[in-house]
């Protein structure tokens, strides 16, 4: 990030890319950027063309060099929605930013705006930080058999130990709370598991701030009835995704909600809504999204003065009943245009809202501590074992179990298990599991088993006629096992 210190007051301004998008991005863009210039923000504008055009004119991301250039050079992006063409083999644009840079926490703050915009929850006022770059989102997905299809979820200690730091110094830096962890570590122990050991461990380095894990079906349980007793909630990519959207939505805000993907090398700011084809050019669209972003992205440069008086002046405008049509009610006094709207923030500019509470946005981030982070000492690992899966069809688990014993018992490793979607099928089973064409077949031996027995195993299982798809070695970490046991095991 930008430090605070290289922005002494009133000089130096800060380069940032800007990208006006597609749909209703140009129009909330120069909404946007109206009411940053007319509230003293110190910015270094770098226009650049990414989307729809870009996606058309042959570049498979919608993003070519020229602007990964800016980028790299600002450094921060203040992007407006953009529409990707269906069809046609085209990537997604956040999905390429977001790995090429290592934007690793999206952050959403989902905040009601009652009784001025209608939502069931008034006093709903969370941050939900989400994991953004690992988890089921690596995309490695396999089919295996004719049956089987699989997904990796990765989770680091690296990855997870940012975002958890993260989320800490964000409420550090925003005067919040509480942070709330939501994992489902009673099923997935290991992956889960890991994250959650992470946030108690390093929930310890911030004592003023609580501290709390529900796991994710409860947890989301409870923030549908009751988002009011959430502050900042920190969560794994997949559960996030799916929970910042209900948050947003709880609050009532899904057109009005801004986004920070935050990473070492680039910060990109965005309105949480799409392009808006429906509207595009008819001049009602609410740049508050946006603008909401535009002002995350200004504490995050160091301009939280600035950022402040943004707020300041969009939360009396809300306040004064002065809406686009989007959120124009009976509690409205007049419906405005995009560019009416911008104008009467403008005129608020230096004054506060008298009755909804504006978020103190004192300091950015320290993402350098984060970045600094320690991680911790290597474990001994040692190799106990494999796990062989087999495309098989022509028995049950016992008749799989016999090719297997009888093709290798030469091989100093022993068949100790065999498991059908999880669950135990040999050398126990239960008569009611339903078996598919994917078998998970557990071999053990004498500590350290080494790449060349396993590589023997295979090859008997090949001279058996049998399909081996895939291995996961099976490890021990100081001796503590890295592998699940088998359902019913
Ligand atoms: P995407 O898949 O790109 O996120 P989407 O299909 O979810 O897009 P949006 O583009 O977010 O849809 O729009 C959903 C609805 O909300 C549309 O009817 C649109 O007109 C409306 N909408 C979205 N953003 C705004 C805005 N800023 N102001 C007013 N209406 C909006």
């Amino acid at each position: 990030m930008i430090a605070a210190e290289r922005l002494p007051a009133g000089s130096i301004a800060t380069p940032v890319a800007v990208a006006h998008g597609d749909g209703i991005g140009p129009e909330i863009m120069e909404a946007t950027l109206a009411v940053l210039a007319a509230a003293g923000a110190r910015l270094d504008l770098r226009p650049i063309e990414i989307g729809e055009r870009v996606y058309r004119a042959g570049v498979s991301s919608g993003i070519d060099e020229p602007a990964l250039a800016t980028l790299a050079q600002t450094r921060v992006l203040l992007k407006a929605p953009i529409t990707t063409p269906q069809g046609g083999g085209y990537k997604s644009l956040n999905v390429t930013i977001r790995k090429m840079f290592g934007l690793y926490a999206n952050v959403r703050p989902c905040r009601a705006l009652a009784p001025y915009v209608h939502t069931l929850h008034p006093a709903m006022d969370v941050v939900i930080v989400r994991e953004n770059e690992e988890d089921v989102y690596g995309g490695i997905e396999h089919r295996q058999t004719a049956d089987v299809t699989q997904c990796l979820k990765l989770i680091t200690r690296t990855g997870t130990e940012r975002i958890i730091r993260y989320a800490f110094e964000y409420a550090r830096a925003n005067g919040r709370k509480r942070v709330t962890c939501f994992s489902k570590d009673n099923i997935m122990k290991i992956t889960d598991g890991l994250f959650h050991a992470i946030f108690e461990e390093v929930a310890t380095e911030y004592p003023e701030i609580a501290c709390e894990h529900l796991i994710v079906d409860i947890g989301a349980a409870k923030l549908a009835v009751n988002p009011e007793r959430f502050d900042v909630i920190v969560l794994p990519n997949l559960y996030g995704d799916i929970l910042s959207d209900v948050a947003a939505e709880l609050a009532g805000s899904v057109g009005m909600a801004g986004s920070a993907n935050i990473g070492d090398g680039l910060a990109m700011f965005e309105a949480i809504h799409g392009s808006a084809p429906d509207i595009a050019g008819t001049g009602i669209a609410n740049p508050s999204g946006l603008l909401n972003a535009a002002v995350m992205m200004l504490a995050h440069i160091g301009q939280s003065e600035v950022a402040q008086r943004v707020q300041n002046a969009w939360l009396r405008t809300i306040e004064d009943g002065f809406h686009t049509r989007d959120i124009y009610g009976t509690q409205s006094a007049r419906c405005l245009s995009t560019a009416e709207f911008a104008d009467a923030i403008i005129e608020r500019l230096g004054s506060s809202p008298r009755h909804l509470r504006a978020p103190a946005l004192a300091s950015a981030v320290d993402t350098a501590h984060i970045a600094n982070a320690t991680a911790k000492p290597a474990a001994h690992k040692e190799r106990i074992g494999v796990d062989v899966f087999i495309d098989f069809t022509d028995g049950n688990a016992s008749d799989l179990a016999q090719r297997l014993l009888a093709a290798t018992r030469e091989c100093g490793l022993d068949l100790a298990m065999i498991t059908n979607r999880g669950t135990q099928v040999w050398p126990r089973a239960s008569e009611m599991t339903r078996c598919v064409d994917h078998w998970r077949c557990r071999f053990t031996g004498a500590a350290p088993v080494s790449g060349t027995t396993v590589v023997k195993l295979l090859a008997s299982i090949e001279s058996a006629g049998l399909e081996a798809i895939k291995t996961e070695g099976l490890y021990t970490f100081d001796g503590k096992p890295g592998f699940s046991l088998g359902q019913g095991q």
